[in-house]
């Protein structure tokens, strides 16, 4: 165990590149801290022996399942090739016939929200067509780009507020099929608000960790409201960088990052991380650049999607991530970010959690540890970013699992004790035993008393070893 090692966490997407044993097995030791699998692709037979595949290797690996959400794609017969100012049609009764027509899949009743001038962009922006006229039938379009239309590629209408349901079929059969396989990280896609997170939440038990993707423009605008339903926040750039200006990607990723911080929720930076891997062994020099910036942002995790998925140098990708976090990380002075986040001394956890940071600095100590059975005094005491590593010990293998995306935690799953002085003789033996703890080293403690009772961290202890 090195817990001093990597504080910003790696989550891997699993796809077709990923799937045979031995690339799972290297994946995990490369370290890897999270799996996600994404339900807009895959079957349900592949999942259930890939899930059996990854808990062979390592029984409580933290596996996230991502709903597909709501999303619109192409129908075609065969592929459109066009050049500029072509006319093209999306039909909406009709199945699509020919060189010049294509359907839509996952909306209804577009008919009645498209207007003249309404934009639609195909395969994340690629292609550019603004609507010219619309009938019950059909929308007669125009090309603003040559371009290409492949069957199933993804549809996006910048602005355009379409009624979707808060929570699909599809997603409450994936929902069902996650917890059957005991999956219990949930991520939420394409959602515009915290209803979406709570319809979810609404089906799924208590313990249930909830990701929201932020991916959609009004996701981006209700980023408050959502930060204090959902556990975790996901910057899903993908699906962000179509709906929203290119160009303001920077400055959204940056406030959302900002709005997940201060309310202490743990937040993660997703795709084109390295998307250059998915065809090279080696990064841009822009992609290492991008992912320091985050790292500088003080983001608990960064996530690859196609790099790992479909790409082909997974390995390769998941080194380079893992590499750059550790280098940037050494140039960053942690002990200056507690100042930035808000403090409530009036709030007993919050001013403790506050506290065990400032002692560990003040003393120099080893590590913080947390007791932890929510998790809730981990997240606590991780949002001030301690430059000391933080080692939780909880009860739950599930709460082991939802702390796994959170910066610089290591936890470590053990019985239950509810007896003060017998759970700090048991962190002591375990680290003495597991290299971490040597003669003379300080560790700052800190509980939440009575164990068990949610959202109460009240103890601060320190021991010399
Ligand atoms: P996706 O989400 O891979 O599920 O689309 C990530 C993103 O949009 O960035
Ligand atoms: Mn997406």
């Amino acid at each position: 165990m090195n817990p001093a090692a990597r504080k910003t966490k790696i989550i891997v997407s699993l796809g077709p590149s990923s799937y045979d044993e031995s690339v799972l097995k290297e994946l995990l030791h490369l370290g890897t801290d999270l799996f996600r699998l994404n339900f807009s692709h895959g079957d349900y037979h592949t999942y259930r022996e890939l899930i059996k595949s990854i808990r062979k290797l390592s029984p409580d690996m933290p596996i996230m399942a991502d709903l597909k959400g709501t999303e619109i794609r192409t129908v075609c017969s065969e592929t459109l090739h066009f050049r500029k100012d072509t006319h093209l049609s999306i039909v909406f009764q009709d199945p699509p016939d020919g060189e010049k027509e294509f359907a839509l899949t996952g909306v209804d009743a577009l008919h009645k929200l498209l207007v003249p001038g309404s934009l639609i962009l195909i395969d994340d922006g690629n292609v550019e067509l603004v609507a010219e006229k619309v009938t019950s039938q059909r929308a007669s379009l125009r090309a603003l780009t040559d371009g290409t239309i492949e069957n199933a590629k993804s549809v996006h209408f910048p602005g355009l507020d379409i009624p979707f349901p808060l929570l699909t079929d599809k997603d409450k059969e994936d929902i069902t099929f996650a917890l059957d396989e005991g999956l219990d990280l949930i991520a939420a896609s394409m959602i515009k608000s915290r209803d979406e997170i709570d319809a979810i939440r609404a089906l799924v038990p208590d313990h249930v960790t909830i990701i929201a993707k932020i991916e959609h423009p009004l996701a981006a605008q209700n980023i408050d409201s959502i930060a204090d339903s959902a556990d975790m926040i996901l910057v899903a750039r993908g699906d962000l960088g179509v709906q929203m200006p290119l160009t303001s990607l920077p400055v959204i990723q940056k406030s959302i990052i900002a709005a997940a911080r201060q309310k202490g929720k743990p937040v993660i930076v997703a795709t084109q991380m390295l998307e250059s891997m998915r065809q090279n062994p080696r990064a841009t020099r822009a992609e290492v650049t991008d992912i320091a910036t985050a790292i500088y942002e003080s983001v608990d995790a960064l996530m690859l999607t196609g790099e790992t998925a479909a790409g082909r140098y997974p390995l390769e990708a998941v080194r380079t991530l893992h590499e750059v976090a550790l280098n940037t990380e050494a140039h960053i002075d942690y002990s200056r970010i507690k100042d930035t986040i808000p403090v409530d001394k009036k709030n007993i956890s919050d001013a403790i959690s506050y506290a065990s940071v400032e002692a560990a600095l003040s003393l120099q100590a080893k590590a913080i540890i947390c007791f932890t059975s929510s998790g809730a005094t981990a997240l606590r005491v991780t949002k001030f970013r301690p430059p000391a590593p933080i080692i939780s010990f909880t009860p739950h293998s599930h709460v082991a699992r939802k702390l796994s995306g959170a910066f610089g935690l290591t936890t470590i799953t053990t019985s239950f004790f509810d007896n003060t002085d017998r759970m700090i003789e048991e962190a002591r033996n375990i680290l003495i035993r597991r290299g971490v703890a040597c003669p003379g080293d300080i560790f700052v403690i800190t509980a939440g008393m009575p164990m068990g009772v949610k959202g109460t961290t009240n103890m601060l202890k320190v021991i010399e070893i």
